[in-house]
């Protein structure tokens, strides 16, 4: 059983933003989402390793590694931020003992969940680099219904610091709870992509309700009960006082939901499992800008725009705007932008970016946020207070 305290602040920090190609004001996909102080990262595309230095995510904080699908920009940063998470070297002269040769197996392994080829990938990348890490690392993977439902689709034998990880068996079409603890749960579900590719669903178990003290401060006093009792009721509990009279703690509140999705042409599948969000991340790879993006072709119009982006497996601002609005999500944020489109603050980003916003929130009919490189959100509770 976990030992997580419940969630004071939930925070996500965007740490690359880009598709395909890296920018000079985009890096490759990754984000940092922090329970309070603990930092799970959802892909980790080359050089987020540099991101994280350069924002105020903790690596030392990293407890798991969600992976999307295994395409370069996803999961190319995977192996250099293992080395350094977990303590990498590349080993001494022979003769000499090298106390990383002693892995800990018993201390808690950094846990990554990904696509089949995901084990494989880490395995193979740190042993013919022949990187030694102090600490233990496990690679659970989700398997879709036609990927072997079994073994490590690699002929390399586990390192010392591999953990056996688990094969996740998909069941009526989603991976359900992947982890949980008494905190926060993970389930996600396939999402159509050119490859196979992987949405997340983070949810918080459900929080206390609001108290209003007034309600019971009579009671607690006249029976001289002690002000714990107070706790106890915000945690949403029955007590019953010394004279026999029952007080009931307010009910407690839905906790948040998170989807984060992947590279996506279609997410349906996952709709079961992402109604009502609170928030959705859906990518927006290719937009039809005519007179806000110069570079737009006079050929094209928004049909040919949008056929082209779900011919490569992806999305365009409208598209996410009618999938957040499908799953009724409370707010909705676009990453994996073209780098045609500059993520700084330059008059030409704000412009595109806010064309972008634009066209997905016509969709949506509410307001939409494009992400940046290093841009920072908090993540609420509800305002109504009682779902
Ligand atoms: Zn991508
Ligand atoms: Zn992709």
């Amino acid at each position: 059983m976990s030992t997580r305290s419940p969630i004071t602040s939930l925070n996500i920090t965007f740490l690359g933003t880009a598709s395909a190609q890296p920018s000079s004001t985009r890096n490759h996909s990754s984000l940092a989402l922090r329970l309070s102080g603990d930092v799970w990262l959802f892909d980790c595309g080359e050089a987020t390793q540099h991101q994280i230095q350069r924002s105020s995510v903790k690596m030392g904080k990293i407890e798991k590694i969600f992976i999307t699908h295994t395409h370069g920009d996803h999961i190319f940063g995977l192996l250099p931020l293992l080395a350094s998470c977990l303590n990498g070297a590349g080993g001494i002269t022979e003769g000499m003992e090298d106390p990383r040769m002693h892995v800990d197996t018993n201390a808690p392994p950094l846990e990554i969940y990904g696509p089949l080829g995901t084990r494989a990938y880490v395995r193979n990348g740190l042993g013919y680099t022949h990187s030694l890490l102090s600490s233990p690392y496990v690679v659970h993977e989700l398997r879709q219904l036609s990927d072997p439902q079994s073994g490590d689709f690699t002929s390399l034998p586990p390192l010392p610091q591999e953990l056996h990880g688990r094969n996740i068996l998909q069941v009526d079409g989603i991976w359900s709870d992947i982890f949980q603890d008494s905190i926060v749960s993970v389930s996600a579900a396939p999402i159509l992509h050119s490859v196979p590719c992987v949405g997340y669903v983070i949810t918080e178990a459900p929080v206390p309700g609001k108290i209003d003290p007034k309600k019971y401060i009579a009671d607690i006093k006249r029976t001289k009960a002690p002000m714990t009792v107070m706790r106890q009721l915000q945690q949403g509990e029955t007590v019953t006082l010394s004279d026999g009279t029952v007080l009931h703690g307010p009910p407690r509140r839905r906790g948040r939901k998170l989807v984060i999705l992947g590279d996506t042409y279609d997410p349906s599948p996952i709709i079961p499992l992402a109604e009502d969000a609170h928030l959705l991340i859906h990518e927006a790879t290719n937009a039809h800008l005519p007179g806000i993006d110069e570079n737009t072709k006079e050929i094209d119009t928004y049909e040919t725009v949008e056929a082209r982006a779900k011919s490569r497996g992806h999305s365009t601002p409208q598209m996410a705007g009618a999938f957040a609005k499908r799953i009724q999500a409370q707010s909705l944020v676009l990453n994996h932008f073209s780098s045609r489109y500059p993520g700084d603050e330059s008059e030409e980003a704000k412009r595109i970016m806010g064309g972008i916003a634009q066209l997905a929130a016509a969709e949506y009919g509410n307001s939409v946020i494009c992400a940046r490189d290093f841009m920072s959100l908090d993540i609420p509770h509800s305002k109504d207070g009682n779902e």
